[in-house]
């Protein structure tokens, strides 16, 4: 097991080629992962929010997103192996993705971005299949029919771009209902990748 506490928070002490290979051996034995980042806001916020707390601390992986968090792991003895910011993580991710024929879909962000950041990762990952995508303005009422969607794309694969803690509190909603095997919240990495 690799959950530790860092002055109170949840946070894996996993480096990114540790995440990349658990996410690969979830997808080949067909069990769901939720990949969540952890960083100093989420940290602080999720002290004095139970509910916020508990919703993190769900995660099948929760990543040391930042250097706050490997600063914070120093000082309190438990240091940690590296990094793994989520924005270099989706990257990997998609590569592996490409490598595996395993379809991803994108969730999250404005249209523009979306199709970009599509656009721009089947360029970057050649042979990447993007089995679908949605921008990141859907209401409540639109949300069983986005699962749908989701499920009959065959994605394996969900990248989520909401924003935090949004995105954390959409997947935990909605996992069960979804056959994506790998969720990650990526927070405004899409608009990265598009730009
Ligand atoms: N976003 C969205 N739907 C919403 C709210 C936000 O798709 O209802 C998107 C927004 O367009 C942006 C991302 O979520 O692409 C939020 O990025 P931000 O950098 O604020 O997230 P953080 O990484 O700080 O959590």
């Amino acid at each position: 097991q690799t959950r530790m506490q860092v002055t109170g928070v949840p946070v894996d002490n996993i480096d990114m080629d540790g995440v990349v290979d658990h996410a690969q051996k979830m997808v080949a034995g067909n069990q769901q992962c939720t990949i969540f980042a952890m960083n100093p806001e989420k940290a602080v916020a999720s002290l004095d929010d139970p509910e916020l707390y508990d919703c993190l601390n769900s995660a099948g992986l929760l990543i040391a997103d930042g250097i706050g968090i490997i600063l914070a792991s120093r000082i309190h003895g438990v240091p940690f192996k590296s990094r793994v910011p989520g924005s270099e993580l989706m990257p990997r991710l998609c590569e592996m993705a490409a490598a595996n024929s395993y379809p991803i879909f994108l969730f999250g962000a404005k249209e523009e971005t979306n199709k970009l950041a599509a656009e721009k990762l089947v360029q970057t990952y050649p042979g990447l299949i993007i089995a679908g995508r949605q921008n990141g303005y859907v209401d409540e009422s639109g949300m069983p029919d986005l699962i749908n969607t989701i499920n009959e794309s065959g994605a394996k694969l969900l990248f989520v771009a909401l924003g935090s803690p949004k995105q954390e509190y959409w997947m935990n909603q909605y996992k069960a209902q979804l056959d994506v095997l790998i969720l990650q919240g990526v927070g405004g990495t899409f608009d990265v990748i598009s730009g």
